[in-house]
């Protein structure tokens, strides 16, 4: 029988560079699926449906909550984020250890719920890295800027609730990292004990 797959919850400011670390990881190990996201907010240029999020209006967005299809959500800064619960159980399932980019009021729910999630957080080297990659990304205006670093800020009183953290001051060793964190957990002592039973 298929041992079921584990749930990794990455979360930490935006701008952090979580996407684009987890892009990298997905291209290291092969075995892991990215959760995709529910959300109300607009596409950024590049983004597509689907692939990044599941773009949605705030009715349709609200139907999957009142249809308990959500494993978590939150409202962060004007919109809602959610994460469908049944792609994560399907995948869980067939074996595939999935990822969720969310942020801390959802990873507090996922931990809640699921307790043996793996709770890692991305920092972004410093706040002020954190404002220049924001402006940089020059998707958001000025007032949306100022309200994800007060989030960022926020955020950070939350980092006792994970189990890793990682400083992304460079993208390659910063998926390098989340990648053995992965690999680790898999090598647990609880995950591998019945490959040995008939050696041990
Ligand atoms: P962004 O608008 O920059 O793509 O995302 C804003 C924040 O929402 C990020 O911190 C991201 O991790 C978080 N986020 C993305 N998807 C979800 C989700 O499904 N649930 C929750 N709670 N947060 C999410």
């Amino acid at each position: 029988m298929t041992r079921p797959g584990k749930l990794f919850v990455i979360s930490g400011p935006s701008g952090a560079g979580k996407s684009t670390v987890i892009a990298r990881l997905l291209k290291r190990l092969n075995t892991v699926y990215f959760s995709i996201s529910a959300t109300t907010r607009e596409p950024r240029r590049g983004e597509r449906d689907k692939i990044d999020y599941l773009f949605m209006s705030e009715a349709e967005f609200q139907n999957m909550v009142k249809n308990d299809q959500l494993l978590e959500y939150a409202e962060y800064v004007g919109h809602y984020y959610g994460t469908p619960a049944q792609p994560v159980a399907e995948k869980r399932k067939a074996g595939y250890d999935v990822i969720l980019d969310i942020e801390s009021a959802g990873a507090r729910q996922v931990m809640e719920k699921i307790p043996e999630a793996i709770g890692i957080f991305l920092f972004p080297g410093s706040f002020k890295v954190l404002e220049e990659r924001l402006r940089l990304r020059s998707t958001d205006s000025e007032e949306k800027i100022k309200q994800r670093l007060i989030k960022a800020r926020s955020e950070c009183r939350s980092i006792k609730m994970y189990d890793y953290i990682i400083i992304n001051d460079r993208v390659e060793t910063a998926a390098e990292e989340a990648a053995a964190i992965i690999t680790a957990e898999k090598c647990r002592t609880s995950e591998r004990i019945h490959l040995l039973k008939e050696e041990c």
